[in-house]
Parts: structure tokens; sequence; C-alpha cells
């Protein structure tokens, strides 16, 4: 352990695994590095990992939602993109020139974007859980769906995945295995923006951002009321949305008028139906 003064102590990891998607998409596996188990974490919560980056000596630290789920005590898994535009990312342009075994710091796991299973009268939760994401606003999505699918939850839920292609839908075997699991009740809905990008090459699902899967067609039902085959109400769902700012707006602005309210903007009494995790 190495304490940082005035900061929440960071402990040394190793990064264990690193599965390059594209040139600047990766999933990462970060261990500590005294061999012991990851701390408990609940589904949803981010890890802060540190690089000394400065000639100074002084640590440089970003947040990283967990994408394995909290039963996995060996590794945090992560996925991450490295930023470039407008400018080069000053954490992740370290980070993409790192490669399994080098080390790294990080600080135990927090935040709120946790799964919401009680109402704020207390009551348990059993709407469908709608949970959308782009890009690697993907993770926490991952670690709600293997931690659900390892408590045997009975809660309908709907993953929403919006990339720029098909090779920048991380996760796309496993969400496509878990769907098919007819154990439970799981739908994955993927969609590409750009279905004419050689990466994206073969593919037959849906087409556009992630946010046109709510918007109302022709039939009166969106993409998502039509897989589920019924109209999404506060009273028989709850949204959690994790990406691009651009995306929670967009979808967002679908559900308000339609009664929705977020965790921003609560009602009186507390209640929620949207809840918001922002990268940004
Ligand atoms: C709770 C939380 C969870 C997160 N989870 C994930 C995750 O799972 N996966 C993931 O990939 N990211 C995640 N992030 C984002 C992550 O923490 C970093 O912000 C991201 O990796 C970029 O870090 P960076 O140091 O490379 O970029 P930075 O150097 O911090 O730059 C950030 C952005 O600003 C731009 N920029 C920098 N300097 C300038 C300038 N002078 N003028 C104009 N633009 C500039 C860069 O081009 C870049 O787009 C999360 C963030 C939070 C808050």
């Amino acid at each position: 352990m190495s304490g940082e003064r005035g900061q929440a102590a960071s402990s040394t990891g190793r990064i264990i695994y690193r599965k390059d998607l594209t040139q600047d998409l990766a999933i990462l596996r970060v261990q500590p590095e005294d061999g012991s188990s990851v701390p408990d974490f609940k589904a949803g919560q981010f890890v802060t990992l540190g690089l000394k980056l400065d000639s100074d000596d002084k640590m440089t630290y970003r947040a990283y939602s967990i994408a394995s789920p909290p039963e996995e005590k060996r590794y945090f898994e992560l996925y991450i993109k490295w930023a470039t535009e407008p400018v080069m990312g000053k954490f992740t342009t370290a980070l993409f020139h790192m490669k399994e075994g080098d080390s790294i710091y990080w600080r135990k796991p927090a935040g709120a974007f946790t799964i919401e299973g009680k109402k704020a009268d207390g009551t348990p939760d059993d709407r469908t859980m709608v949970l959308i994401a782009s890009g690697t606003g993907l993770a926490p999505f991952v670690s709600y769906a293997l931690h659900l699918k390892a408590l045997g939850a009975k809660r309908k839920i709907a993953l929403l995945h919006g990339a720029r292609n098909v090779r920048e839908l991380g996760y796309h075997e496993l969400l496509e295995s878990m769907e098919k699991d007819k154990s439970w009740d799981f739908a994955y809905m993927p969609t590409v923006s750009r279905p004419d990008d050689p990466l994206s090459r073969g593919w037959t699902g849906h087409t556009g951002r992630v946010e046109t899967l709510l918007q109302i067609r022709d039939g009166g039902m969106s993409e998502l009321e039509k897989r589920l085959n019924e109209k999404l109400t506060t009273q028989n769902s709850f949204f959690y949305i994790c990406g691009y700012q651009g995306t929670i707006d967009s979808v967002v602005a679908i559900l308000q008028p339609l009664g929705f309210v977020t965790n921003r903007n609560k009602r009186k009494d507390g209640s929620f139906d949207i809840k918001i995790e922002t990268y940004g």
C-alpha cells in the first residue's frame, strides 16, 4: 500500500490481461499486486486507476467502471476507450502503451451507479430494468448482468448498446449467449451507428444510435417495446443510462414527456425512474 498525502490510499496492481477490440478500445484486467482478492464492491461501481505520468512524481488518477461482477474476486475487468479527440487523452495515452505484466495503482471501488432493488417507499422494485449504454458506458451493465445472473434474478432486463461499428460492440458474444439462456428474462439489443463502416461488414442487426430504439414508430411502439411486447411506463419499467452526454440527453428527452424523472431531479417523495452515469 502506498498512501498519497490528502487522498485515499492507493494500492499497487498489475495488468494481467489485455484484449484489444480495435486500436483504441480494450478490455483490461487489473489484479492486486500482493495476490489478495479484490475488495467487495457493488455492481455499477468504478475503480480509480493511478499512474505517475509527470516528472514531479505526482500521481494522475482516472475512474473506470468495473465490468466484472462482484463475484469475481481475482481481478477488476475494465472496458476502456483511448481518448484521442480533440487532443490525446493524458491517462489513456499512457495506459494504451502498457502491456500485460505492467504495474498500475488503484484505489478501492466507489460510486452510486448501483442497482436500485427497492422503490422509494421501501417496497421491492420488480419493474423491468432497461439498461441503455453508448460506447464504454456498457461496462457497468456487464457487471449488472453477470451479477443478476449469478443471483438467479427473475426481474426482466433489457440491455441496449450503441456503438459506431460492430468491432466496437464489446462483450457482444457474451451478451448474445446470456440472451439465449432461457433460465432468465434477458433481452440484448445492440445497434451500430455506422453500418457502412468496413468494421461493420456483415451486420444485419439494428442500425442508428441507441436512442432510436426508444423512438415510437409507425405501429405506435418503439423497437424496444416491440421486443418486450409491452408499452413502457413508469409503472412497469426503470431506466439506467450510461455513456455519452448526448445519449443521456436524447434518452431523457424521449422519456420525460412520458412522466419519467431522473435521480438528478427526484419527485418530492424521493422516487425516480431513470438513473444516470456520465463519464465526462
Ligand atoms: C464514474 C466514471 C466512470 C468511468 N468509466 C469509464 C470506463 O468504464 N471506460 C472509459 O473508457 N472511460 C471511463 N471514464 C472516463 C475516464 O475516467 C477518463 O475520463 C477517460 O479515460 C479520459 O481520460 P484521459 O486522461 O485519457 O483524457 P484527458 O486528458 O482527461 O482528456 C479528456 C478529454 O478531454 C479532451 N481534452 C484534453 N485536453 C484538452 C484541451 N486542452 N482542449 C480540448 N480538449 C481537451 C481529450 O481529447 C479527451 O477527449 C469514467 C469516468 C467516470 C467519471
